[in-house]
């Protein structure tokens, strides 16, 4: 078995796990209320006066949820940095923000310590990928506003590999730095793993003859995808790890050797599954999250909007956090309902991702008497684009039971993306 990250942790048994969690929360509720006045505004609407009145885990769950929206209320009230703040404003030592694919980016401090709690997260999902010591870790990323590879980056030097930061380079330099550098991993999303395979194929240089055997993806959930990630291990002739981390949560999920889901760090976080529309836990529902090491910007039963399914099973691997069964299936809210079936987009693209012909895609979705109607943009290349729409059409039908209509677009023609892919869009029929 690979070395873990913290083997007490990740191997504690259930009753050890949870006292462990409790403690953590109680200490984080302490030093939040009265002080952060985010929290105590909501706990106090909710009839929650003091923290001390929190004994055990049923308690807990009677807890307000926090969504998004009620962070981008405050933030739009409180400007620039909302309410949300558990010190005075110069304990805290970074800002970043979301990417904003849904409405205003939310911004988000981190004190000293909050910051060394992200680069531990990082820790646990690349030990995960099995990284350590001696590699050398590739970061094409810009080193923007956005918070995720930062955090990467810092979770790879505290984990004693070389971190190499990849901002201000085109696709073609970040490729010749892998190579002069010797980089062992590359961490970045899916679909830029896959765009730069591409840049690589146009200019005759072959992946998997460089000396990268792993990628840690973040962003996008496509890593959990069986077909994107089968792809990206074959253009790069190494092994592909999913990771999920939300700017105002941290990172939370990890996958390891077994790369049977996502396990969630439930040493930092308080994991909970409940049915979206009713909030009663579930097996089979929305994620929702409590980080434990954030005390400066804490979130406490934050709905994530991640559809998630719970597998019952322990891992191969040994650890004992929870694991997420296909990882993030797809956002609550992204789901489309086609003719009565509901379709996950993840789920369209783990069908055209199989079709190696096809270089990128988008799904255009758009009303037609009052209900949903899918149109598919595929790019082929060369003269199978007729023959590879048909086959796509026909695999969509099959695999969800839905007819959507396939059509060709120059190759080209399709965005590229760098973060967070935007592949779905609304537009008149
Ligand atoms: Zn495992």
């Amino acid at each position: 078995m690979t070395a873990l990250y913290d083997r007490s942790l990740e191997t504690a048994g259930a009753d050890a796990l949870r006292a462990l969690q409790w403690d953590r929360f109680t200490r984080l509720t302490r030093a939040a209320v009265p002080a952060n006045r985010f929290l105590t505004r909501i706990w106090t609407a909710a009839g929650v006066r003091d923290p001390g009145d929190l004994w055990t885990w049923a308690d807990f769950s009677r807890l307000p949820f926090t969504r998004k929206a009620d962070l981008a209320a405050d933030q739009a009230e409180h400007a620039p940095f909302g309410t949300n703040l558990t010190y005075p404003i110069d304990r805290y030592v970074r800002v970043h923000q979301t990417s904003g694919t849904s409405g205003a980016p939310l911004r988000w401090l981190d004190t000293q310590e909050s910051w060394a709690w992200w680069a531990r997260c990082w820790g646990f999902v690349l030990r995960g990928a099995g990284l350590g010591p001696g590699d050398r870790v590739f970061f094409p990323f810009s080193f923007g506003l956005f918070v995720g590879f930062w955090a990467g980056f810092e979770g790879a030097r505290a984990l004693g590999a070389l971190a190499i930061p990849g901002g201000g380079q085109d696709s073609a330099q970040r490729l010749a730095a892998i190579e002069t550098l010797g980089a062992t991993a590359v961490c970045c999303t899916p679909s830029y793993a896959l765009h730069l395979a591409e840049v690589a194929r146009t200019r005759g240089l072959d992946l998997a003859k460089l000396g990268v055997r792993t990628l840690v993806h973040a962003g996008e959930p496509g890593a959990g995808i069986p077909a994107v990630r089968a792809r990206i291990e074959e253009a790069w002739g190494a092994r592909a790890f999913d990771h999920a981390g939300m700017t105002e949560i941290g990172a939370y999920g990890y996958e390891c050797a077994a790369q049977a889901g996502l396990h969630v760090n439930e040493s930092e976080f308080i994991a909970e599954v409940i049915d979206p529309v009713t909030g009663a836990p579930a097996t089979d529902g929305e994620l929702v999250l409590t980080n434990l090491g954030r005390v400066g910007s804490p979130l406490v039963r934050y709905r994530t909007g991640d559809r998630v399914r719970v597998a019952e099973a322990p891992c191969r691997c040994g650890r004992t956090f929870l694991r997420l069964d296909g990882g993030i299936l797809g956002r609550v809210d992204d789901m489309l309902i086609v003719r009565g079936v509901n379709v996950f987009p993840s789920a369209i693209e783990g069908i055209v991702r199989r079709f190696p012909a096809v270089d990128e895609f988008a799904i255009e979705v758009y009303r037609r008497s009052e209900m949903d109607e899918v149109r598919l943009l595929v790019e082929v290349p060369g003269d199978a684009g007729a023959v590879t729409v048909r086959s796509v059409e026909e695999a969509v039908r099959v695999d969800l039971g839905i007819r959507v209509d396939a059509r060709s677009v120059a190759p080209g023609s399709l965005p590229r993306f760098e973060l967070k892919a935007r592949r779905l869009r609304r537009v008149d029929a």
